[in-house]
């Protein structure tokens, strides 16, 4: 029996599957494909953008460097000077409509400091998914392809699938099987949400006359074109209400017939040569856990793919649960611990799938919605707009209402960087929780010794310590206690205690 399986080998299912082989848990991945690099996941169809809330995240397990190479992407330098944060380099666009990084109101921004994770990049869902199952290989997870899951049960302690002629056992299970996930429906999770307004398609496609589509994003009355930097790489919207047959695949007239109807040209496909279908669907379930069955990723949240937003909530998802299950699976997490999972990442997907309706809403091919965006676009476009699509869309401003006084506490910790030029990111590297004590105040040490193997001490002053004397950094990389000035033991010893449990409480815990 394994402590965890998991469902669905995509990015995140193999992130939470790291997160858990990191921290000493048994670990099972059951993936339905037996190919492990389908072209669907490659470019040009695979193309993903994560934004830095994600590449935070490789950076803080040491995976940075081989998800820049495998994306192709140049590593990103090092800005020398703290004192000058740098501003994105993107801003993921509203509806169609661009945004200028530069009108980032840094002053709006107290957390942002300079480093290697500051920015998002362009990858592919295979880049992203090879680096991550070679992670999870290297801390001993066994991952089967070629395996379906088809029945879940769930008996007291156990939870038991089925995949072909296979039952496998576990003490957890996490369905990370994608937007039609059979965990969530055989476990009995609800999917609630708004039914689906347009049919979307990418595809790659030989155009005799590709000149006379516009290059980027097209509004047009019937919908919106999209075309990309690769030859013959498009998108498009038809806001059919959801009705064409996704089960059928695109074929060439089809996909040529509804790129005519909806950019108003006669242009000309002689060939598809890949092409998928997606909607603006966008569903949740109301809790991602039932018992001893959790959810992750699209398995969770459903919602259209404008502004690229549904593998970074995922992979936020993946880094919020891998260490609070492997706590408990490892029988020292302090009460209710796993139910902050959803407390905490709820709120987040919805508020991904309100930012994903408000612009299916504005693109709709009617004059009202029409008139919306243009009224949206202009205030968007201005230096409070563009920082406001920033903070809803870049990851790093995400916060969580933890309580405390401090109003870091919740909110993801910027990579700081001590004088010896070691940075947050690196400490957190083994998984454990990572107390900075920029004070270097030995009686912080001493308490962070109460928690030994959870919570890894570094003191010394910082490159820019924000005017804080201290922060506990959780595994996941948010804040969880501050002090402004000079840190209190006592106050850390409490919050470190909520969210880590002490090694006294574990040798009374029950054996698990
Ligand atoms: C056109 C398009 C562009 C996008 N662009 C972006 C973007 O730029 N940025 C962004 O953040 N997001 C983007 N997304 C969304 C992103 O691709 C998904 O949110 C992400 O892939 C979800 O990851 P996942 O691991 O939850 O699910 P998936 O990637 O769907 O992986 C699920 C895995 O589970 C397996 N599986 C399914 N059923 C079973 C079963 N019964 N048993 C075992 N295994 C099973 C599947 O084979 C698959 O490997 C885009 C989506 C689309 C359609």
């Amino acid at each position: 029996m394994h402590d965890v399986v998991i469902v669905g080998g995509g990015p995140v299912g193999l992130f939470v599957a790291g997160e858990l082989g990191l921290a000493g848990c048994s670990v099972l991945v059951l993936e339905r494909d037996s190919e492990p690099h389908p072209e669907a996941r490659r470019l040009p169809l695979g193309l993903r953008g994560l934004s830095a809330g994600s590449v935070e995240a490789f950076h803080r397990r040491g995976l940075l460097p081989s998800l820049l190479a495998a994306s192709g992407v140049a590593g990103v330098p090092d800005v020398p000077d703290p004192d000058e944060p740098a501003p994105p380099r993107s801003v993921a666009h509203f509806a169609g409509t661009a945004l200028d990084p530069a009108d980032v109101d840094l002053a709006r921004l107290p957390y942002r400091l300079p480093g290697p994770a500051a920015d998002g990049i362009m990858t592919s869902l295979d880049a992203v998914q090879t680096v991550l199952a070679e992670r999870a290989a290297a801390v001993g997870v066994e991952i089967r392809r070629g395996c379906a899951v088809t029945a879940v049960r769930q008996d007291t302690g156990t939870v038991t699938v089925r995949a072909g002629d296979h039952e496998f056992r576990a003490r957890w299970l996490v369905g990370c099987d994608g937007g039609r996930s059979s965990v969530r429906r055989l476990a009995g999770f609800d999917f609630l949400g708004t039914e689906p307004r347009f049919t979307g398609y990418v595809a790659v496609a030989t155009l005799t006359d590709p000149d006379v589509l516009r290059p980027g994003f097209t509004l047009t009355p019937a919908g919106m074109y999209l075309t990309m930097t690769g030859p013959g790489h498009l998108g498009v919207l038809d806001f059919d209400g959801g009705a064409y047959d996704r089960s059928r695949p695109v074929t060439r007239e089809h996909l040529q017939e509804v790129l005519r109807r909806v950019s108003g040209t006669d242009v000309t496909l002689t060939d598809v040569h890949l092409a998928s279908s997606f909607t603006d669907r966008a569903m949740q379930t109301s809790t991602y856990r039932r018992g001893r069955v959790l959810l992750a990723g699209d398995a969770a949240h459903i919602h259209s793919p404008l502004g690229g937003q549904g593998l970074n909530l995922g992979l936020g998802d993946a880094m919020n649960l891998g260490w609070k299950l492997a706590a408990t699976v490892r029988g020292h997490a302090p009460d209710g611990l796993l139910d902050t999972y959803t407390a905490e990442r709820h709120p987040v997907g919805a508020e991904v799938l309100e930012w994903s309706r408000a612009q299916v809403a504005v693109m709709r091919p009617d004059p009202h919605s029409r008139a919306a965006l243009a009224v949206l676009r202009e205030l968007l476009t201005t230096r409070d707009g563009t920082t406001y699509a920033f903070r809803r869309t870049a990851g790093t401003e995400l916060r969580y209402d933890l309580g405390g006084e401090s109003p870091l506490v919740g909110h993801d910790a910027p990579d700081f960087r001590l004088a010896d030029g070691t940075r947050l990111g690196e400490l957190l590297r083994d998984g454990r929780g990572v107390v900075l004590d920029f004070s270097a105040c030995g009686d912080l040490r001493d308490a962070a010794l109460r928690f030994p193997d959870r919570i890894r001490y570094a003191g010394g002053p910082a490159r820019d310590d924000l005017g804080l004397g201290a922060v506990l950094v959780r595994p996941d990389g948010v804040v969880a206690w501050a002090a402004d000035g000079t840190p209190d033991p006592g106050s850390f010893d409490r919050a470190a205690t909520r969210w880590f449990a002490t090694a006294s409480d574990e040798a009374m815990a029950l054996p698990r």
